[in-house]
C-alpha cells in the first residue's frame, strides 16, 4: 500500500481569497506550492486533489469548464510533479456522500489507488477538511485559522515563510519530518 497526501485545492493550492475558480486563469497557485509537491512526490506520496465544487450544482461552472481548469492546475505543474488523480464533488446543498465534510472522496480514492489512510494525510483550509480527513483515518494539517484537532497548523510552523499567504513548503516539511 502507498501513502499519500490528499490536497484541498481552494485556499491551499490556489488562491481564492477574493473570489470563486469559475474560469482557467482564474487560477493562481501561491508562491512554492510546484516546489512544495514536488518534494511531496519525491518522499513517496502519492498526490491527490479532493476539492468541493459546489458551483456545478449552483450553475457557477459546469463540468466541462472545470476540467479545463485542472487541465490548467496540471500545465502549471509540469515539470515538477503530476496528481495521481483530481477528484471533485459537485454538490452543494442535495444529500452528498463526497461533500466534505463527508469522506466519500477520500474513500473513493484510497479504495482505487490501494492507499493506505493511516500513514496519510489531508491537508485543507476549512474545518470540513478536517473533519473529513480524520473520518477517512488520515493525519490532517490546517491551513490558516487554527483548528486544534489539526495534527499540524501552519500558522504554528517555526519555519514558515512569513512573506507567504500559504507556505506549503513548509507543511510538507512538516508532514516529511513527522512521517519519518
Ligand atoms: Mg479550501
Amino acid at each position: 500500500m502507498k501513502k499519500a497526501i490528499f490536497f484541498d485545492r481552494d485556499g491551499v493550492l490556489n488562491d481564492n481569497i477574493n473570489r470563486h475558480v469559475n474560469k482557467p486563469e482564474e487560477l493562481i497557485l501561491y508562491d512554492g506550492v510546484p516546489e512544495a509537491l514536488k518534494m511531496a512526490k519525491e518522499a513517496g506520496f502519492e498526490l491527490f486533489v479532493v476539492t468541493n465544487q459546489g458551483g456545478i450544482e449552483l450553475g457557477h461552472l459546469s463540468h466541462e469548464m472545470l476540467k479545463k481548469i485542472h487541465d490548467r492546475l496540471e500545465a502549471l505543474l509540469e515539470g515538477y510533479c503530476k496528481f495521481k488523480e483530481i477528484i471533485y464533488c459537485p454538490d452543494f446543498k442535495k444529500p452528498s456522500e463526497c461533500r466534505k465534510p463527508a469522506p466519500g472522496m477520500i474513500l473513493e480514492l484510497a479504495e482505487k489507488h490501494n492507499i493506505d489512510l493511516i500513514n496519510s494525510w489531508m491537508v485543507g483550509d476549512r474545518d470540513t477538511d478536517i473533519t473529513a480527513g480524520k473520518a477517512a483515518g488520515c493525519f490532517t494539517v490546517k491551513i490558516g485559522d487554527i483548528d486544534s484537532r489539526a495534527d499540524i497548523n501552519e500558522l504554528d510552523l517555526p519555519n514558515r515563510r512569513r512573506e507567504r499567504k500559504v507556505d506549503l513548503e513548509a507543511v510538507v516539511e512538516a508532514i516529511i519530518e513527522e512521517s519519518e
